[in-house]
């Protein structure tokens, strides 16, 4: 009895975070506007923006809480345990029955939620691309990805589990381990899959980022752009690859949309990312965030009780992937609390490097350009910054590049 309240005060809590934060952000768009930011909209795009996050905020309200309600609701009937006596014995008709349950009602919310996100607020706003054919098409086509993807996840947990027993922890590590090693030295060969890369023609810019560069003894490959306006008005660059097989890639859109100065601030900051290894620290990160997942899915595997208290009789798989989703609910604010604080202070060390490369003032006029492409929270709660922003806002950004400015 003490473990099915503890689990469903650990569903209460992971709701709760949810609905906080979304009543935190709804409200947050009535925050006043730094005044260094002031100038990123216009008043008539800023208040069409207020009025678009709060309904995308009240939304997501709605949801949070009946998601969090319905979950309640299931695991104290035991209605999982119910549906699943109606299919045949055997762990894995006994896994089918519960993940069918689980997709089956929160592909419905989501329905719900994906409606009324897309065809009421992103059309009332002329965000919509979409048609009623397609977003029936996506519907169907998400609804049986999230099938697969569940019932895979949790096959594996049994697959696993069943053929290596306490040992599933240590082999959960060594695959994540091997799996971060294969993203990491194959992203640069994913990332070309249907897209076009060509190298930066030679030019006052590319002699301009070149000698950024050699400044710093800083070895690539190559400088490219890619081709993703085709597909995003997102702008963006990026360094990938290690050793001597670095490449430093440009969207074209960047290009595009920014002066020489601009890009070279742009760049100046990846460089800085670049020469602090940042990505590899937040790789190591990484793994550590996904070894504590694996203890989760380590614990609801191993604990009968967990699922006896919930009326099946043994360990049911299905049920272990909910019981994994719950613990994450609770687990993933917390790691994403601290891996969130590193990344920011990432950002303003690499912001500094623009500065120190004499790009300060082009670094915040890039700020506010991508701020305006993104349609950017101008003044969002300290709490939201805390738990969820991987960037500092662009207020802060711009006032610790000023102060770097200053001190130069
Ligand atoms: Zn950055």
């Amino acid at each position: 009895m003490t473990l099915k309240i503890g689990v469903l005060l650990l569903v209460i809590l992971g709701g709760l975070y949810k609905i906080v934060l979304s009543i935190v952000e709804y409200r947050s768009a009535n925050n006043p506007t730094p005044e260094n930011v002031a100038n990123v909209y216009d008043a008539e795009t800023y208040e069409k923006w207020k009025k678009y996050g709060a309904e995308h905020g009240r939304l997501a309200l709605v949801s949070g809480i009946v998601s969090c309600l319905v979950s309640l609701a299931l695991l104290c009937t035991e209605a999982y345990a119910a549906f699943a006596a109606l299919f045949p014995a055997g762990a894995f008709w006994q896994l089918l029955a519960v993940v069918l349950l689980e997709s089956a009602v929160g592909i419905v919310i989501e329905i719900f939620r994906s409606y009324v996100a897309t065809m009421v607020i992103e059309q009332k706003y002329g965000f919509n691309r979409s048609t009623v054919k397609t977003f029936i098409f996506d519907r169907i086509r998400s609804a049986i990805l999230e099938i697969i993807f569940s019932l895979g996840l949790a096959w594996l947990m049994y697959f696993a589990h069943s053929r290596t027993g306490d040992y599933l922890i240590l082999l959960f590590a060594g695959a994540m381990f091997l799996i971060s090693l294969v993203i990491t030295f194959m992203y640069p060969v994913f990332s070309r899959i249907g897209n076009k890369f060509v190298p930066l023609e030679e030019g006052e810019l590319k002699d301009r980022l070149m000698a950024l560069l050699t400044k710093h003894g800083y070895k690539v490959k190559a400088i490219e752009v890619m081709d993703a306006s085709r597909r995003t008005t997102k702008l963006d660059a990026y360094f990938t690859g290690f050793g001597k097989m670095k490449t430093i890639v440009l969207f074209d859109n960047l290009l595009n949309a920014m002066t020489p100065d601009e890009i070279c601030a742009v760049f100046a900051h990846e460089l800085g990312h670049g020469l602090h290894k940042d990505v590899l620290k937040r790789q190591i990160l990484n793994i550590v965030n996904l070894l504590l997942m694996g203890l989760v899915v380590w614990i609801t595997v191993r604990e009968p009780l967990l699922h006896t208290a919930f009326g099946f009789e043994d360990v049911n798989y299905g049920f272990a992937y909910i019981l994994t989703g719950i613990g994450l609910g609770i687990l993933q604010p917390l790691t994403g609390l601290l891996m969130n604080a590193v990344s920011r202070r990432a950002e303003y060390r690499a912001d500094r490097q623009a500065v120190k490369e004499g790009y300060g003032e082009a670094m915040i006029t890039a700020f506010k350009k991508l701020a305006k492409n993104n349609f950017a929270h101008l003044a969002p709660s300290a709490l939201n910054v805390v738990l969820e922003y991987s960037h500092p806002p662009l207020s802060r950004r711009v006032e610790e590049v000023e102060k770097a400015m200053k001190n130069q």
